[in-house]
């Protein structure tokens, strides 16, 4: 057992933590304020290497595995969640099944650009009807001759309204179900048909969502991802590497809500002393710090596992499940530690708690989680 991160993490560590306290922590505010991802940093981060870590290098990208992906989350979690769920989706679902199944023309046109951050990606999967339930979706792409005819509506998508491109899921048979009847199709945001409408919420506003639409939208049949009818099964491929780092943003956050707590509890005084003195108060900063300490081993002991290659799906949603919950009372203890300060607009303790509530649900809520885990412990 080796519990040391390789001199190329660490190094990886440093200068991402760098980058985020210099270049993102300055445009955090703006950007919550706007409810507008800062979309420069696409191609600074593209060019200091720092988009699609755990991709090969054959690609332009840094090839560090999912530990090292899992690092650059957990930095960037730390300085905002929002910045960093947007970031995750360029690094992972937006861009995953054109690198595992795509054709080398799409690696090129769309893949490469990404790495480089000249193009923006999304996912589509969610849609009104939709949720939990992947397989009730109702986008249909019907072929006629050398192009697919896609119609639907998805909501929720994050980079939704700024992507240059959506991997989108829509049935091409419906008939047959998620055996065989869905797909994965690109698609460009200047097809005539597709539209984005920026979706407002109270979490997460530095990264965008969307509800996307497609209205007659005709594809290229080049543009279909692997093959005709396997778009299910390509989605849960990717289902272990998304949850996993959803766990890294998770544990970012929840370190920075401590953190703040920490520095508080020294600093605040009443009754005469700091209240770090007061043992009802240090024993929530323990339990937080141990939390903390669980969520990220467990968090990157998955990640080592996948980077070994093995699919561990159990141990993915065991991460993902248990750093959202983490991150979630954590932050809520960071409130209760600052008191009335924590409600003020301006105070960033607010907005780690509203960022944490997201972690429970996208991604796959809790509950599925449990339901995936469950379904795996290997009954007798
Ligand atoms: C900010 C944000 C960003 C997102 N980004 C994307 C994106 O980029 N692309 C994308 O495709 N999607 C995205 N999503 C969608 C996200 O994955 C879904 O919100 C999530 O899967 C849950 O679906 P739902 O919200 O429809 O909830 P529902 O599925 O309607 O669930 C409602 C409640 O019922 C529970 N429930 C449902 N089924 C069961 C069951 N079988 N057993 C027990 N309980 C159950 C759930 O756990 C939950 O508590 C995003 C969502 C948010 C909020």
């Amino acid at each position: 057992m080796d519990f040391e991160f390789s001199e190329e993490h660490k190094m990886l560590r440093e200068a991402i933590r760098d980058f985020a306290e210099k270049e993102i922590a300055p445009l955090v505010d703006e950007a919550e304020a706007k409810e507008q991802f800062p979309v420069e940093l696409f191609p600074r981060m593209g060019e200091l290497g720092y988009l699609c870590l755990g991709y090969p290098t054959k690609y332009g990208a840094g090839e560090m595995g999912m530990i090292g992906e899992c690092i650059a989350i957990e930095e960037l979690g730390r300085v905002s969640a929002g910045i960093s769920s947007s970031l995750m989706v360029q690094s992972g679902l937006g861009t995953e099944a054109i690198l595992h199944r795509g054709t080398e023309e799409q690696k090129q046109k769309y893949l490469i650009p990404a790495i480089k951050g000249q193009k923006i990606a999304a996912f589509g999967l969610t849609e009104p009807n939709a949720g939990s339930d992947a397989a009730a979706i109702e986008s249909t792409a019907i072929k006629k001759s050398d192009e697919y005819i896609i119609n639907g509506n998805k909501i929720y998508i994050t980079n939704g309204y700024i992507c240059d491109y959506v991997v989108v899921a829509a049935y091409t048979d419906k008939s047959l179900g998620t055996r065989g009847g869905m797909s994965l199709f690109i698609v460009e945001r200047d097809t005539p048909g597709f539209s984005s409408k920026k979706m407002n919420k109270f979490c997460g506003r530095s990264a965008d969502s969307a509800e996307l639409t497609f209205e007659d939208c005709a594809v290229p049949a080049e543009n279909l991802v692997g093959e005709e009818g396997r778009g299910f099964y390509y989605l849960m491929e990717s289902l272990d590497a998304g949850r996993i780092s959803h766990s890294a943003r998770s544990v970012g956050l929840a370190h920075v809500a401590y953190d703040a707590a920490l520095d508080y509890v020294q600093q605040r005084v009443q009754f005469g002393q700091p209240i770090y003195n007061f043992q009802a108060i240090s024993f929530k900063i323990a339990r937080m710090a141990i939390d903390i300490e669980a969520a990220r081993w467990l968090m990157y002991r998955a990640a080592w596992l996948y980077d070994q290659g093995a699919r561990r799906l159990k141990e993915a949603s065991m991460t993902k499940l248990f750093a959202s919950e983490v991150a979630f009372r954590v932050a809520t203890e960071a409130m209760q530690i600052h008191g009335g300060v924590a409600l003020m607009a301006e105070s960033p303790v607010q907005r780690y708690f509203r960022d944490a509530r997201l972690g429970t649900i996208g991604e796959g809520t809790s509950e599925i989680q449990q339901i995936v885990i469950s379904r795996r412990l290997g009954l007798r």
